[in-house]
């Protein structure tokens, strides 16, 4: 045993201190649960923060017809029906309690005059019903969601990297991990686990997501416990995501630069969007203008680095500086480039994944007895594309839905077995990797397999391409069994980024296997090779290890949600 190793015991461990694990956490402590949360990452900075435009529901403060029934609706619609009707019931009849779970933590919503709060579109909402904190929702979220967890006293540990579930007989007994900045090892035991740890998009080159984030943690934790991983191949692009600096690739323009008159050109000086929307031109859909920009640069007409243009410098400098402040300064801060003088170098990057890990809808319970997965980490709401405003609002209901699941899962527990063998297994692992001392450099590896994600199964997919994807992939998993991790007196960072990487391999082989077999293009998911939506694919793919992946029928739509299903423009609406 190692010399430093910790031993914990609670009631229940969550993992992600992010809005979803921050959410349940303190369903956990209000109801006098015992809670540890953890996370890899500075609880002030999770991914979470970066959240713009708002949070869905229907609370008709703004728009009086609007119903929990019509946003189920626009949620369906939008998720080309790959979303699971009984999920989507579940988030948007629960949406409006957890915004008053907010209110009565404290936080600060944008609000009319007369107090109510305000409401505004986001992406195809029939009406208004994007709840918001400037354009800091997520900063605020996450801020009130800490200061509630300080309020109940709830333990967090942000520098514990966990890197196994600890299972015996299929039941969760807790976790193993390291703490990131002295390589304390940590055993925590636990009657139940809650995953928290977000999705996979930075499996791909440029992603918005936090750097160390998104690694695809939770499809690697749940498959090794026993768990399975549904529609990995499901991911939501973004047109417009920054190329440099390298550290920042991926960083969201929001959308509203195209909104305010910005002009997208190729490196030929082309306004490519009249060849692909020529009504709507830069006004176009998030997924049309992905697509497009992704065709420009893969049929060489991008920029040397991958790219294409985005121009404001036309627009008068009040208007950018009034309307555009946030893009403004991020271009300022991190490529001292003035947008009111010089245009934009951006390419499509990878933004949500709307798969995850697989969940029962009525308690997100998943495989293993004991273990639940929540936000984004978790699946079953967004199916083919996600609605603008939808995630906040899933790992807020989810939240408390499962932190009450646990709950009481933890309360009946009779008896728990715990497994030495599995123990000793998690952490043989981590002693293993310390001690490999290889030629393979792990950050190098990181990039090998972004750059296949990108080439492989970006924007557009293909068979040939796929495979392609498949064979470049196996090379890099032979290459991470020798790689070299050198702690020192900074942190066990580099054991991180081989556990990452461990994890973004996983999630890699899932989504390319998945995206082969899911042979048409249906909202996010675009195959060249069969353009066309297929009735027979209307399934969710369900993932559980190389090669095995199974049909799963989805549930039908209740006819009062069907009956408001149609097409919403989402039209000079922001949807970030
Ligand atoms: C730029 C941007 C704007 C967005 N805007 C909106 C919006 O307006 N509205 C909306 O609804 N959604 C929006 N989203 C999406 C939304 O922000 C996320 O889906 C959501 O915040 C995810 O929260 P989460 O708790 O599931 O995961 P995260 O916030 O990603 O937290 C995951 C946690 O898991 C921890 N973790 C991961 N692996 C491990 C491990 N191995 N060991 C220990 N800890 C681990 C991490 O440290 C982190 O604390 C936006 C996303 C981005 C990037």
């Amino acid at each position: 045993m190692t010399k430093a190793e910790q031993q914990i015991a609670t009631s229940v461990l969550v993992i992600g201190t992010g809005g979803s694990g921050l959410r349940a956490a303190i369903e956990l402590a209000e109801r006098g649960i015992g809670v540890l949360v953890v996370g890899k990452r500075p609880k002030t900075d999770a991914h979470t923060t970066l959240a713009a435009g708002g949070i869905n529901a229907a609370l008709a403060t703004m728009d009086a017809e609007d119903t929990w029934q019509q946003h189920a609706a626009d949620t369906l619609t939008e998720s080309y029906l790959l979303a699971d009707p009984v999920t989507v019931q579940m988030v948007t009849e629960g949406a409006a309690e957890s915004i008053r779970d907010l209110e009565r933590y404290g936080m600060a919503f944008a609000r009319e005059t007369d107090g109510r709060i305000s409401q505004r579109f986001f992406g195809a909402h029939t009406f208004r019903r994007t709840a918001f904190a400037g354009d800091y929702t997520g900063l605020e979220l996450q801020r009130t969601l800490i200061r509630r967890t300080a309020q109940l006293a709830i333990p967090i540990l942000d520098s514990v990297f966990v890197t196994k579930l600890l299972v015996r007989d299929n039941v969760v007994f807790g976790a193993y991990g390291f703490d990131l900045h002295n390589g304390t090892r940590y055993t925590i035991h636990s009657d139940a686990v809650i995953l928290a740890a977000g999705g996979h998009t930075r499996i791909w080159r440029g992603t918005s997501s936090r750097r160390d984030e998104n690694t695809g943690d939770s499809f690697r934790l749940a498959v090794e416990a026993g768990g399975r991983i549904r529609d990995p191949e499901l991911v939501q692009f973004h047109p417009s995501g920054l190329i440099e600096p390298e550290d920042s690739a991926g960083t969201l323009v929001s959308e509203a630069a195209r909104g305010e008159g910005g002009i997208l050109r190729n490196d030929l000086g082309e306004r490519f969007m009249k060849r692909y929307d020529s009504e709507r031109m830069e006004l176009s859909t998030r997924d049309r203008v992905a697509l497009a920009a992704y065709t420009e640069i893969k049929e060489g007409r991008g920029t040397p680095r991958g790219g294409v243009w985005l121009d404001v410098s036309h627009l008068p400098r009040t208007q950018i500086m009034e309307r555009l402040p946030r893009v403004y300064q991020t271009l300022m801060d991190l490529q001292l480039l003035d947008i009111t003088t010089t245009p934009i170098e951006i390419a499509p990057t990878a933004h949500y994944s709307m798969g995850g890990v697989w969940v029962r809808p009525e308690d997100h319970s998943t495989d293993v007895e004991g273990l639940y997965a929540i936000g984004e980490a978790s699946s079953g709401l967004h199916g083919a594309n996600r609605l603008g405003g939808n995630s906040l609002i899933e790992l807020l209901v989810y939240g408390r839905i499962v932190g009450r699941a646990a709950a009481a899962y933890s309360a009946h527990l009779g008896a728990q077995q715990r497994s030495h063998a599995a123990l000793s297994a998690a952490r043989d692992e981590v002693n293993k990797v310390l001690a490999t001392n290889g030629p393979e450099n792990v950050r190098f590896l990181q990039r090998a397999l972004r750059n296949d994600m990108t080439e492989h199964a970006g924007v557009v997919r293909d068979e040939a391409g796929l495979l392609e994807g498949l064979r470049k992939l196996a090379e890099i998993e032979t290459r991470l069994t020798d790689v070299g991790v050198h702690p020192d007196i900074a942190g066990f960072y580099d054991l991180a980024h081989a556990f990452d990487l461990k994890a973004s391999v996983i999630a890699a082989r899932a989504t390319l296997e998945a995206a082969l077999e899911r042979r048409e293009t249906r909202g996010c998911h675009n195959r060249s090779d069969y353009p066309q939506l297929d009735e027979r694919l209307k399934v969710n793919l369900v993932w559980s290890g190389p090669g095995r992946i199974e049909h799963e029928a989805i549930h039908d739509i209740p006819q009062d949600i069907s009956a408001r299903m149609r097409e919403v423009s989402s039209h000079g609406k922001l949807v970030e």
